[in-house]
């Protein structure tokens, strides 16, 4: 016979405005093993909880039941309590009476039946409940962070200089990002290579971070502290210990018309290449599918020239196993190119370049050594108009959303022009100007009132060439849709940003959930910003969606702190409630058939195969078994398991029935 203890709260007036807190006391005191009901105004207060701890000690409660808000709020300080005064944690319920019933229904009879009912199948439940221990997961304190923009060069020095190792994935030939294509940076001005470099060369010298470029995730398993992450090292055919950096070979490649990524087009690249002076690490790669070796078997000139034989022709890929603790995805962004834009002339007008393009050519290190000149002629243009929004909040280009930045670099990139191009002319189409963020409003103000950038509010209908001249033709909302057609030497589109291709495919290979628009998803837009889906994996950057730097750096610092308070355990401490598989004497052992339908189903791959052995070591079946480090208890296996043969603990089907047969059999 169960001795069930029922505790109600009124929550202040949340509960008690609607719900008659002591009537449902009072009929719950009636039900059938409930030893004790009892109401109060605060339960989760200290008086509150001391009410429960002494019912348990008094009447030798074997379950609680605590009628309240949501668990999410309060479960664990209920259940803390419980195990205060001796009972297991996971022998205490929590009916949730607010956001299930008070908030949701007027004050009546009805509303006070519904509440008491909640009570009732919580107590069906509870007498179903078998005392639980929470699983204990050792934990690697070693994280793999994948992305080297800034994003994952803040979270990798967080988390190194909190004393934990951190191996750093980076797909291209050196870090830095996007962050490193830019000129000077909103809202400050400042140069962004200036600000960025240092912290670049900190990551390649820190004792605690290992750096892999050129190298990128061939595939993830396990689960929260025991990730094995396999990393392909792309050959680089050239051998880093013997390698000087002196740049010899990229001299003498004669493959020297390759567009250059790190330029955005604009400029070109030799097929062995740094991408940028700055690049970290600062020694050459071959790019396979332009080398005349790779292609046609023959030229060598690198090798030729190389002082230290370092070009490696046969280097094949490596595929590294790393066992680690936690990761943070800072995969970042890509924009959408010209080509999204046929109404803008994409193939016929080379002066309409992106808002990266115009990144380079602002730059020092870039195609014009930092002199605004049109792609073209290599003119300097004396009249420019710059789009804001291309494509972005714009249903029909299947981009609905804000790119958020593009308000802001469209307001430095005009201030940039008029900074470097004094007689020039500048005119910004936009929708509504976007300048939430600190400093930011000033910083628009300043590009209108002291820079004289001309801003007409509206959009563009149109890109065209007339006699030499592109004609950009929209319609100025503010002088009630006028039309309007500027002349101009060069169109700037802010381009929208986007997820990187194959975003998706990661997701996939790490079990992370991702956007329609393929940015990976956070476990909460407000309360778990940094955190995924999956356990152990936290985002930063402009990976989840476009991001400027300081809210870019922000997150990763985040997503270092969540990592290294996971790191400050030696053990990991989970619910457990979690799938399991049965087991019964012999001859039957478990009436798990072996059928795998759960392995198949299972959106964690938290199934595995378990091998039953007789005396003589010879297999008498195979059954499912779950990995408690991995389930995450959704229950998915339950319902694809034909023999019945998993449940979850805490949830079993017979605690679930019992909880709907008291509401029916009333
Ligand atoms: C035109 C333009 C101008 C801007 N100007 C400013 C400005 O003035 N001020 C400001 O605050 N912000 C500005 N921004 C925004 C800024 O660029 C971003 O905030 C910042 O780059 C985001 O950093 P990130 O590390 O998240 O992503 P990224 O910079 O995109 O870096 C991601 C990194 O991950 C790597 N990567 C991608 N996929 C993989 C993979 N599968 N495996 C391994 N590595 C991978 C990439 O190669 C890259 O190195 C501008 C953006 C644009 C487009
Ligand atoms: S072998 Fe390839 S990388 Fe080397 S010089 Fe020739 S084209 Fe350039
Ligand atoms: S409960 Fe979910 S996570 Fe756990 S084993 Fe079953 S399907 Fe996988």
């Amino acid at each position: 016979m169960s001795k069930i203890g029922v505790f109600i709260c009124h929550c202040g007036e949340n509960i008690s405005a609607t719900v008659d807190c002591e009537r449902v006391a009072q009929e719950l005191a009636k039900v059938e093993g409930v030893e004790c009901a009892i109401d109060y105004k605060y339960m989760c207060s200290d008086p509150g909880q001391t009410i429960i701890k002494d019912a348990i000690r008094e009447h030798h409660l074997d379950g609680v039941v605590v009628g309240a808000c949501s668990p999410r709020m309060h479960e664990p300080t209920f259940r803390r309590a419980c195990a205060e005064a001796g009972l297991n944690p996971y022998l205490c319920e929590i009916a949730n009476l607010r956001e299930h019933c008070s908030w949701v229904h007027e004050k009546g009879d009805a509303t006070t039946n519904k509440a008491i009912d909640l009570v009732k199948m919580l107590v069906e439940k509870v007498k179903r409940n078998k005392p639980l221990e929470s699983i204990k997961v050792p934990i690697t304190k070693k994280a793999l962070v994948i992305g080297g923009g800034i994003a994952g060069i803040q979270a990798s020095l967080d988390i190194a200089n909190a004393g934990h190792q951190v191996i750093l994935v980076e797909k291209d030939p050196s870090i830095g990002g996007h962050m490193s294509q830019l000129s000077e940076t909103f809202p400050t001005l400042d140069c962004s290579q200036c600000i960025l470099t240092p912290r670049m060369v900190e990551v390649a010298q820190h004792p605690n971070i290992t750096l892999y470029t050129y190298a990128e995730l061939e595939s993830l398993e396990g689960f929260i502290g025991n990730f094995t992450a396999k990393i392909r090292l792309k050959a680089k055919s050239v051998d880093y210990k013997k390698c000087t950096g002196c740049g010899a070979c990229m001299q003498k490649c004669p493959q020297k018309k390759i567009p250059s990524e790190f330029n955005a087009g604009l400029g070109t690249r030799t097929a062995i290449y740094v991408p940028f002076p700055q690049a970290v690490p600062n020694k050459p790669v071959i790019d396979r599918e332009h080398c005349n070796y790779y292609k046609r078997g023959k030229c060598k000139l690198c090798e030729t020239a190389c002082p230290t034989g370092a070009i490696e022709w046969d280097k094949e890929d490596e595929i590294l196993t790393e066992q680690v603790g936690a990761i943070v995805v800072t995969t970042g962004f890509n924009v959408k190119g010209t080509d999204f834009f046929p109404e803008y002339g994409y193939g016929k007008y080379k002066d309409v370049i992106t808002g990266l393009q115009f990144e380079r050519l602002a730059s020092a290190s870039g195609p014009t050594f930092g002199e605004i000149r049109r792609p073209s002629d290599g003119t300097i243009p004396k009249k420019i108009v710059f789009i804001a929004c291309a494509g972005s909040r714009d249903p029909a280009k299947g981009i609905p959303y804000c790119s958020k930045i593009c308000c802001m670099y469209t307001a430095k990139h005009a201030m940039l022009y008029q900074h470097k191009v004094h007689d020039g002319e500048s005119t910004v189409f936009y929708m509504d100007i976007r300048a939430g963020g600190k400093n930011y409003e000033e910083f628009v103000r300043r590009a209108i009132e002291e820079d004289h950038v001309n801003y007409v509010r509206g959009r563009v209908a149109r890109v065209y060439e007339k006699d030499g001249k592109l004609i950009v033709k929209g319609v100025d909302t503010l002088l009630s849709g006028e039309q309007v057609e500027i002349e101009a030497d060069m169109v700037v589109l802010a381009t929208a940003g986007v997820a990187n291709c194959g975003a998706e495919v990661l997701a996939q290979k790490m079990h992370i959930s991702y956007d329609p628009y393929h940015f990976f998803a956070e476990a909460h837009p407000k309360l778990k910003p940094v955190e995924t889906n999956t356990a152990g994996i936290f985002l930063a950057g402009a990976c989840q969606a476009p991001k400027d730097i300081p809210e870019t750096v922000g997150m990763a610092s985040g997503a270092a702190v969540k990592v290294a308070g996971l790191f400050s355990n030696n053990e990991l401490v989970r619910e457990p409630l979690i799938a399991v598989v049965n087991r019964m004497p012999p001859p039957v052992f478990s009436t798990c058939v072996g059928c795998f339908m759960c392995q198949t189903a299972c959106p964690y791959n938290a199934i595995e195969r378990e091998e039953i052995k007789g005396r003589d070591g010879k297999v008498i079946k195979t059954v499912a078994k779950v990995n408690p480090g991995l389930c995450q208890g959704c229950g998915t296996c339950v319902a694809f398991c034909r023999s019945k043969s998993i449940d979850i603990q805490g949830y079993s089907n017979e605690q679930v029935f019992a909880e709907v047969m008291s509401l029916l059999n009333q």
